[in-house]
């Protein structure tokens, strides 16, 4: 591939195109080398197993800016919807640059309530998301299940969120990673990084687990949950992101007559159906660490509660279980860009929207390596909002 000629956007390399070490190939690491290699960059991407079997691999892929807007969380809701809204573009250039298909689908999603206690639930959420401008449309039971005849009879109320919507997030894990190498990224796989190397409060690089020093104008730091693990980083550098456990399972439906078109939200469970027919049930929060068993209680709750709402999965086979962690944040929101080592930028934190925000960080965040600057939205979400207090207490997580 020839390289298009250097622009101003890298002058602040001196008119040379940067080399850049990314560390960790899930969404954020794959997104942000395949933009950067796009750009000009030489551009080698470190992963500890294999590229996009994280927290990517672990996902739902629900794009759901709107549905899942919660108080308190309106700044990410700026975020969010800018990242929704380039999604069919970014879907469109992905597939167009590896040749394969991810699925992105824009039925919208359906938030169901069961009972008189959930439609009160359900009717703050929809006042508060209606005040934010999030369109949304107020179902009673019956229009609920016109729309899904295979919902409960006793549903009692819906809200139709037109605007999120749904990604096979393991085939976009494949399609980045071909369209990173496609842009002629260098991947290395089951190559773990062992630590950044400093050098007078600059990035000079990364040490690999096997000795071998791989040197670097820009380091981008993302490594998901593990992102805290790489050896190396100053105090003040370390970012506040712990893991927060997702046990998750698949149900096969018949393809041909599946149960459920839409991405549904039920009391304690999401369920989103797949084009092959695996029907995904979703998923336990857990302040667990490392822990990857998948539980008695977390299976039973998430069966019980998919149940509730969709009598008809009783008979379904599971085609699988797995656990993730989602890379959490002390706000549950990302931190991207710069970090207090010169050279060393950051993409963690996506909690349980990394999926979502695949566009706006690759976008984001490989702009301010070219540039040294971020785009406005993305800017509040630097590091330096933890500078302060940069203990890593834990806040109770919700959702995906
Ligand atoms: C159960 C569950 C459901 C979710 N559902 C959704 C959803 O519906 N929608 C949504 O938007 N988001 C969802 N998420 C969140 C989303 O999956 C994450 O926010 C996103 O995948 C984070 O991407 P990442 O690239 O930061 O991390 P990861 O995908 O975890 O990638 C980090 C990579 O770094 C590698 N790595 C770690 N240490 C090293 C090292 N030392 N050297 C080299 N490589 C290293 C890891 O092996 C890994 O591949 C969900 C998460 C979970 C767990």
């Amino acid at each position: 591939m020839t390289k298009p000629s250097i622009s101003s956007k890298s002058s602040r390399f001196g008119g040379a195109w940067p080399h850049v070490v990314v560390i960790g190939a899930g969404v954020c690491g794959l997104g942000i080398a395949w933009r950067l290699a796009q750009a000009g960059c030489t551009v080698d991407i470190f992963e500890r197993g294999e590229a996009g079997h994280g927290a990517t691999w672990a996902a739902a892929g629900m794009l759901a800016a709107g549905a899942e807007a919660e108080p308190g969380e309106q700044r990410l809701l700026e975020l969010t919807r800018i990242s929704l809204a380039a999604w069919p573009n970014f879907a469109r250039e992905v597939e167009a640059a590896s040749g394969l298909t991810i699925d992105y689908r824009d039925q919208g999603t359906l938030v169901v309530a069961l009972t008189h206690d959930d439609v009160e639930q359900l009717r703050f959420t929809y006042e508060f998301q209606r005040d934010l401008g999030i369109e949304l449309q107020w179902l009673s039971g019956a229009e609920a299940r016109a729309r899904e005849p295979h919902l409960r009879p006793g549903v009692a109320a819906a809200v139709y969120s037109a605007g999120d919507h749904q990604v096979d997030n393991r085939k976009l894990a494949l399609a980045l990673k071909q369209a990173a190498l496609g842009a002629g990224v260098t991947l290395r796989e089951r190559c773990p990084v062992r630590a950044l190397a400093v050098e007078g409060e600059r990035a000079r690089g990364v040490h690999l687990a096997d000795g071998v020093f791989i040197d670097a104008d820009v380091v981008v730091l993302a490594a998901g949950a593990w992102s805290r693990e790489i050896g190396g980083l100053p105090v003040e550098a370390l970012p506040p992101v712990r893991p927060v456990k997702g046990q998750m399972l698949a149900l096969q439906m018949d393809p041909a007559a599946p149960l459920l078109s839409h991405v549904l939200w039920a009391p304690k469970a999401y369920l989103v159906p797949r084009v092959d027919g695996r029907l995904l049930i979703g998923a336990t929060v857990e302040e667990k660490g490392f822990d990857d068993a998948m539980t008695a209680g977390g299976v039973l709750s998430l069966l019980e509660a998919a149940w509730r709402v969709l009598p008809g999965i009783e008979e379904l086979p599971i085609a699988e279980t797995w656990v993730g962690f989602r890379p959490t944040s002390r706000d549950d929101a990302p931190i991207l860009g710069p970090t207090v080592v010169e050279g060393l930028v950051i993409a963690t934190g996506h909690h349980r929207n990394g999926i979502l925000l695949a566009p706006v960080t690759a976008e984001a965040v490989s702009g301010y390596v070219l540039t040294g600057e971020m785009p406005a939205a993305a800017a509040q979400f630097s590091a330096e909002r933890f500078a302060a207090a940069p203990s890593l207490a834990t806040v109770g997580g919700s959702g995906r």
